[in-house]
């Protein structure tokens, strides 16, 4: 079975973000980390392609840098990386990234593509949905538990209340919460492995893909500061207080 899982890398969250002069795009440099979030992808993966077989590629767009936090996925035990790097995704949107993974994934073939529900630094959180749909997959989101047999793709669909079991065919594309797997550590071996492991570079004219991506951040501004919480000093009566609070808000 070949799984793909894309994979992002970001600038440290440990540091302060900062944003270009002039564009106002946030700054990426050669420093950077395996998205939080796609570790839980890659583990999953890992682990599906252990179980059947399979091999696990990861595909990343945008500037690779030292290409850190891929060299992190593959320590973790992913076969080969895709990255695509190209001037001309400066500014990509959504849109313009999902037709890129997608075009990737194509070129790789897969049976089954992993993503994560939402990155750490731009949180839009429609990639996976977008992929499929290039893709001509379903899209089976939001999973906190996926299971393959027999060419279907099982998973429990996180809900505000619970959990849907979704099913479906391979192929497929999957996005998978924080906390569907435990992600290991990557181990010294692992970490040596990595090194020798393939790195495929691609741009889009490798991939034949035009874009438009030409997305502009005309202003940005501070957020503003929190407003001051209210105290409720307890003379024995303050959860009436606490609860005219709550009733105000529509919590309760
Ligand atoms: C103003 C602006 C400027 C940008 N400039 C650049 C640029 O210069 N160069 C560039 O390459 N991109 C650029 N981008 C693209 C951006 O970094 C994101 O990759 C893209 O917009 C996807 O948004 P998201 O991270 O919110 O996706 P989400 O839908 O929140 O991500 C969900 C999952 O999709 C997968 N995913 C998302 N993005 C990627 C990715 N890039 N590679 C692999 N997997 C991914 C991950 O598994 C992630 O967990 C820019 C975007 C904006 C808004």
């Amino acid at each position: 079975m070949k799984v793909v899982v894309c994979v992002k890398q970001i600038p440290d969250p440990a540091n302060p973000y900062t944003l270009e002069e002039g564009t106002h795009w946030l700054t990426r440099p050669d420093d950077q980390i395996l998205d939080d979030t796609d570790r839980y992808g890659v583990e999953m993966g890992l682990q599906l392609a252990q179980g059947n077989e399979g091999t696990v590629t990861l595909v990343s767009m945008g500037p690779a840098g030292n290409a850190q936090g891929i060299r992190q996925a593959l320590a973790m035990g992913a076969d080969k990386a895709i990255i695509i790097e190209d001037g001309d995704l400066r500014g990509a949107d959504a849109l313009t990234t999902s037709r890129v993974l997608a075009a990737a994934i194509e070129r790789e073939g897969f049976d089954l593509v992993i993503a994560g529900t939402e990155s750490t630094d731009g949180y839009s959180g429609v990639i996976p949905q977008m992929l499929a749909e290039h893709l001509g997959t379903p899209a089976l989101t939001y999973a906190k538990k996926v299971d393959i047999g027999d060419g279907t793709v099982t998973i429990d669909r996180q809900t505000n209340d619970g959990y849907d079991v979704v099913a479906t065919e391979l192929p497929v594309v999957v996005s998978v919460t924080a906390g569907v797997v435990e992600p290991r550590y990557p181990t010294f071996k692992g970490i040596m492995d990595a090194k020798k492991k393939p790195v495929e570079h691609l741009t889009l004219t490798d991939l034949g893909v035009e874009t438009s991506a030409d997305q502009k951040v005309v202003s940005i501004s501070d957020a503003p500061g929190r407003a001051a919480g209210k105290k409720v000093e307890d003379d024995g009566e303050a959860y009436q207080a606490i609860v005219a609070l709550l009733e105000e808000r529509k919590v309760i």
